[in-house]
């Protein structure tokens, strides 16, 4: 029976950053994942390590932290992270008081963020709709990764670098340690550390239902690659991201901005969209999301949605080929008010849920603190 230090169940970024981390540290590891590849979360995403959504502090420095090892790992495994930057773009005066708020306190944190009239925006993105906006904000400190190729390069890099062991098309069925039944047979480990991302049912199903965490449903679209020559860079984002993201949630302009979507924009908050859109490697268009909280069961896609969300989309950005090459849902582990939860259902086994959707942002400092706590 194959013997490890360390058991890792999921290979999401989320088991991927634990099994780096205790990899680099000498412990013997296996991960498993009961796909053949991840095809969860971690592949579903835009790929946006979202320094800019950060609140100065805790949130900002884990991000922080996070991207190191994003720059360390990334020309190793062999995967694209490039520093693109983010936009937002301002259509609306309370957006464009939201963001001069925010640029007089991002001067004092680490976001390194510009405030741009319409006369500016052409130098950090040429296919923006100018005839619609106003004026923007680009935060330099904002990064993407290649989703759909990291997860795999990762896994391929730490089995090669640090000998870790992977087990795929491998169900992980039950937990009682040293045992690990698994649906190829058994295993036994020191450690076990479930990374399962919003499956909450199959392993100790009364510890997660009493943590509180549920989990969030998106709804997402890729157009096919643009013509040569058609160039993003940046992220893009407009007023709704503004209201989500905690960056602004010190800006007292907010409120003005609020109660303007309360009013305006009652179908997108109904459907808890913000519209972020990101270019990929290859040239297509990455364009979401919707929010859909503590569901359970998956629901249908649906087509109000994706016109809800490629109207806001196509007033922010020109869009040389619109056609949309494919659609999809998304899943993360969702508890409010909560970055990530840590818990040990028993003896030796530690759970750990990203709960506020930015996972590639935040998990390899997640699980830096979570093994060195382990070893300690
Ligand atoms: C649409 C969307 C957009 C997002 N955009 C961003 C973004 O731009 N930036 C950002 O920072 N974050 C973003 N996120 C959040 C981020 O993707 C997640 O926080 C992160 O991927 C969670 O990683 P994970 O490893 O926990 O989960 P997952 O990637 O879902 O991996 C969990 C894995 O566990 C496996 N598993 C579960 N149970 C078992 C079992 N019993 N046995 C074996 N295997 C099991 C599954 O097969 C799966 O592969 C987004 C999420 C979504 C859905």
């Amino acid at each position: 029976m194959n013997k490890f230090d360390l058991a890792i169940v999921g290979a999401g970024i989320m088991g991927l950053a634990h099994a780096f981390h205790a990899a680099k540290a000498g412990l013997s590891v296996a991960v498993f994942d009961r796909n053949p590849k991840a095809q969860g979360a971690s592949v579903r995403n835009f790929g946006m390590l979202a320094l800019n959504a950060q609140a100065p502090g805790v949130q900002l420095s884990g991000a922080l932290k996070s991207l190191k090892y994003w720059q360390e790992i990334a020309p190793q495994a062999g995967f694209e992270l490039c520093q693109s930057g983010c936009m937002f773009v301002e259509r609306a005066p309370e957006e464009m008081a939201v963001l001069a708020e925010f640029a007089q306190s991002a001067k004092m944190v680490e976001h390194g963020t510009s405030l741009l009239t319409a006369s500016d925006l052409g130098r950090y993105c040429q296919v923006l709709r100018e005839d619609r906006i106003l004026g923007g904000l680009f935060s330099e400190q904002t990064w993407k990764v290649d989703q759909r190729q990291a997860s795999r390069k990762i896994a391929t890099w730490l089995k090669q670098k640090y000998d870790v062991s992977f087990y795929f098309s491998t169900d992980v069925q039950d937990v009682s340690l040293p045992h690990i039944s698994t649906s190829v047979g058994s295993f036994k480990a020191g450690h076990i550390i479930l990374c399962n991302g919003d499956e909450f049912v199959s392993l100790f199903p009364d510890a997660f239902a009493k943590s509180g965490v549920t989990s969030c449903q998106l709804q997402m679209m890729r157009t096919h690659p643009q013509p040569s020559g058609w160039r993003l860079q940046p992220f893009v984002m407009g007023g709704l991201s503004m209201s989500r993201y905690s960056a602004f949630a010190s800006c007292a302009s907010l409120h003005d901005l609020v109660t303007m979507q309360a009013a305006r924009f009652k179908p997108y908050l109904d459907e808890g969209i913000h519209v972020i859109i990101a270019q990929e490697p290859d040239g297509s268009v990455t364009i979401g999301d919707s929010h859909a909280y503590e569901n359970g069961t998956e629901l249908a896609r649906s087509s109000k949605i994706d016109t809800l969300i490629l109207k806001e989309a196509t007033e922010m950005v020109i869009l040389a080929d619109p056609r949309i090459a494919q659609r999809w849902l998304g899943h993360y582990a969702y508890l409010q008010n909560a970055g990530s939860i840590i818990i040990s259902p028993e003896d030796g086994v530690t759970a750990v849920s990203q709960t506020n959707g930015q996972g590639m942002t935040h998990g390899f400092s997640i699980a830096e603190e979570v093994i060195s706590n382990i070893m300690h």
